[in-house]
């Protein structure tokens, strides 16, 4: 039993498990045969609800962090369900591999990187994590052990990849890596004025590197920002190890947000026109996972803590949908810090829940507000459903029931595969509101 009660990173909404039970070793691993609801929490990296479970039970899985195998021939690698990425980066790297798909941050583990599947910046040659899954054991309540592949028990695997967690315990997990010829990054930066030249841009630098993302200023819905492009640098060039980061840690929570109206107006002005070179090598740890070297920064966002929204536009409506959604920001004063945009490619998802589809995303972060930024998401959500696109669970903490089963028709067909004793805070608000 753990003494701390885990959060989400968003610290929004709070919840009281009536259990915390930290797994340890696979082998051993049986689940807690009583009434209460399970849920396996990996390192709390969602921001909202998917991996709390109000008045159940908690099963901890940063404990299962053994690697099993790895062929440095092959990069199939297996390993527990609860290693962090960055455990992973730190043997594959300097042996010349990668990950497949990575998330902005580094300190997710296995199982959850499958329980969202989730995506990274080449989701338009990749797709999701899910695509690149060989295999993983699904422990269920009832003792059974489940080994599922995209050829054997298929559809326990597809329910489980972008399964939220519900589906039983996932305990290992092997993936496909891939070869890099040098840990260092080619990048390219470029400024854009407008969403149509973000638009311009993306068809240019899709066909030429693997990894894209823009920031997006949100601050004045002009729709300018930042585009960022990058690709693992051919062998020839420097192949040194990257220097380790010495990061920073916000070390407590202020009573009140940081991030405020005067805060976002100058960080995005200042984040805007802050010089930088048009082409580079970087180290990958800052051109992937940027934000890591502030060790919890989630605390500035106070004691009430903070929403992501994240939602992906099909292609056709992409262009009027972003510009209501950045006016709909601006009139409502609450302009967000982090706002990333990108493209979804036409790879479809292994998941039967899984978010990514063809389109553009975009993700947002507001301070907690209270009732006026839950207004006002739910604004966006009108423009979200207006335009046929679906909002993020891993992100989200307010949408409703409605908007979920809209978002997610397949919820039915996922239902018959979610363990009788798994719930989560997440599922019973979508299903019961
Ligand atoms: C700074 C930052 C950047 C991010 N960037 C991205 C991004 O670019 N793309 C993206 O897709 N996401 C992104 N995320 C979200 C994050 O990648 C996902 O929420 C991820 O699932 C978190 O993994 P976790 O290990 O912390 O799991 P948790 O958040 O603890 O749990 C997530 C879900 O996984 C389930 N789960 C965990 N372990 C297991 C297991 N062993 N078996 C079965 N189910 C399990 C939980 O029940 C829960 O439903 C970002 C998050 C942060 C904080």
């Amino acid at each position: 039993m753990s003494a701390v009660t885990p959060t989400s990173w968003g610290r929004y909404p709070t919840a009281r498990p009536r259990q915390i039970q930290s797994c340890r070793d696979v082998q051993a691993l049986a689940l807690p045969d009583e009434t209460l609801s399970r849920l396996p929490f990996g390192n709390g990296r969602s921001y909202g609800d998917v991996c709390l479970n109000n008045n159940g039970v908690l099963l901890l899985t940063r404990r299962l962090d053994r690697f099993i195998a790895f062929d440095p021939a092959t990069g199939v690698l297996r390993a527990e369900a609860g290693i962090l990425l960055a455990e992973i980066l730190a043997l594959i790297v300097p042996q010349g591999w990668f990950l497949p798909v990575t998330p902005g941050t580094q300190f997710v583990t296995l199982g959850g990187a499958i329980a969202n599947d989730v995506h990274g910046k080449n989701h338009h040659v990749a797709g999701s994590f899910g695509c690149h899954v060989r295999a993983f054991e699904l422990l269920r309540s009832d003792g059974n052990h489940l080994l599922c592949t995209p050829e054997q028990n298929t559809e326990w695997f597809q329910a489980t990849v972008g399964g939220l967690g519900l589906t039983g315990l996932i305990t290992w997990v092997e993936i496909q890596l891939q070869r890099i010829a040098n840990p260092w990054i080619v990048a390219e930066n470029r400024r854009f004025a407008s969403l149509d030249e973000f638009l311009a841009l993306d068809v240019e630098y899709e066909a030429r590197y693997p990894y894209i993302m823009s920031w997006i200023d949100c601050a004045t819905g002009l729709g300018r920002g930042i585009y960022m492009a990058g690709m693992h640098a051919p062998p020839g060039l420097l192949k040194s190890p990257p220097p380790q980061r010495r990061g920073l840690t916000v070390p407590f929570i202020p009573p009140i947000s940081l991030v405020n109206s005067l805060s976002v107006a100058a960080f995005n002005r200042l984040y805007y026109h802050l010089p930088r070179p048009a082409r580079g090598l970087i180290p990958y740890q800052p051109f992937f996972y940027p934000l890591d070297n502030l060790r919890e920064w989630n605390r500035l966002y106070g004691r009430q803590g903070f929403f992501q929204y994240q939602c992906v536009i099909p292609p056709a409506n992409a262009h009027a949908a972003l510009w209501e959604i950045l006016a709909r920001i601006v009139v409502s004063g609450q302009g967000s810090m982090l706002a990333v945009l990108k493209r979804f490619g036409d790879k479809t998802s292994g998941g039967l829940l899984s978010f990514p589809r063809p389109g553009v995303t975009l993700a947002l972060d507001f301070p907690n507000r209270g009732q006026s930024t839950l207004d006002l998401l739910e604004r966006l959500d009108e423009v979200t459903r207006q335009a046929g696109g679906a909002v993020y669970p891993a992100k989200d903490a307010r949408m409703s029931g409605d908007s979920f089963r809209h978002y997610y028709p397949q919820w039915v067909e996922f239902s018959r595969f979610i363990d009788p004793r798994f719930s989560s805070s997440f599922w019973r608000r979508v299903m019961e509101h």
